[in-house]
């Protein structure tokens, strides 16, 4: 094994970019914009061209580089190319292929953003440890990633890992983002959460503290929750049983060792783990009953992680 690695994280307006020892431990990272002008093609040229600068910077040869790992900000195949990816304007490209000619012949291995965060916190995150877990990112949607024997489970059409868009209430009349009704981005992601609050709050109601609140965010419904306010406990427990419920069947699947809980809404820490996992457990499949719930570590330097863990494989 070389001494260094690469995580690149591309998103829709900077690229997270570290430079790692491949044990794990990240030497530095920093932010480059994402020119998305003229269908994306300067993206890969504009990565190329810093990691050339940091590697001369440190004085960093070739050779000491194991590989680079690239994140993508929507479907990519189990190849590492990317057939349409509208964040970035791509369409048909090649990322290992186009990355290893820019960077003369180093290995390059790509996957979606949030299957490299899953597997960033199974390297040196929340699930340390553990070889297979499903991780569930409640922000303003919902996301996810599947690690099955330390391996992104990425699927035919790079689609593998979407949990935020498995129906959990066929009866709903109001269509998600992807066009389905009743996803689980519609109940758990941060929207979601102040939607189900909505709902509550104007329906006939005890006093409560979100009465009073500037603005009903799903911060505020979980700071409420931790002051014991009956209604905001009622808007939690809706969440968690949803999520909950959705959890105990994706046990079914993938019989992980551990669900990573992140993203913002993770933020209110400890109290939302116990919660879902309570209804979890009541919903569990007799075998996956004992399945772990911790909260994801990494922040936003998940994918970073992830990408260098890539190309480890
Ligand atoms: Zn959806």
């Amino acid at each position: 094994m070389k001494k260094y690695g690469f995580g690149v994280d591309i998103g829709g307006t900077t690229c997270k970019i570290g430079l790692f020892e491949t044990t794990g431990q990240l030497v530095e990272k920093w932010e480059i914009p994402t020119n998305t002008q003229d269908a994306g093609k300067n993206i890969l040229p504009d990565v190329a061209a810093s990691l050339n600068g940091k590697m001369q910077e440190r004085g960093i040869s070739r050779d000491e580089i194991e590989g680079i790992g690239i994140g993508i900000p929507g479907p990519v195949q189990a190849d590492g190319s990317v057939a349409v990816c509208v964040n970035l304007g791509w369409k048909n490209v090649d990322v290992p292929k186009e990355m290893g000619a820019l960077m003369e012949g180093i290995l390059v291995k790509a996957g979606n953003d949030a299957n490299v965060a899953a597997l960033g916190e199974m390297w040196q995150g929340g699930g340390k440890g553990c070889k297979s877990l499903i991780m569930v990112t409640l922000g303003t949607g919902v996301g996810g990633g599947i690690i099955v024997d330390e391996k992104i489970v990425a699927g035919t059409h790079g689609a593998g890992g979407e949990i935020g868009h498995i129906v959990v209430n066929p009866h709903e009349k109001i269509a998600c983002n992807c066009g389905r009704k009743g996803c689980l981005e519609q109940y758990c992601s941060a929207t979601g959460i102040v939607r189900i609050a909505k709902e509550f709050l104007a329906e006939g109601h005890e006093a409560s503290l979100l009465d009073k609140a500037e603005e009903v965010s799903a911060k505020t419904v979980f700071d409420t929750y931790k002051e014991n306010d009956a209604l905001a406990v009622k808007i939690v427990e809706k969440f968690a049983y949803i999520l909950g419920h959705a959890l105990s069947n994706f046990a079914c699947v993938t019989d992980p060792e551990v669900f990573v809980i992140g993203g913002g809404v993770s933020k209110a820490g400890e109290p939302l783990i116990e919660i879902v996992n309570k209804y979890y457990k009541k919903d569990a499949f007799s075998s996956c009953t004992d399945i772990k719930f911790a909260l994801a570590s990494l922040g936003n330097d998940a994918g970073m992680y992830g990408c260098v863990r890539l190309i480890l494989e």
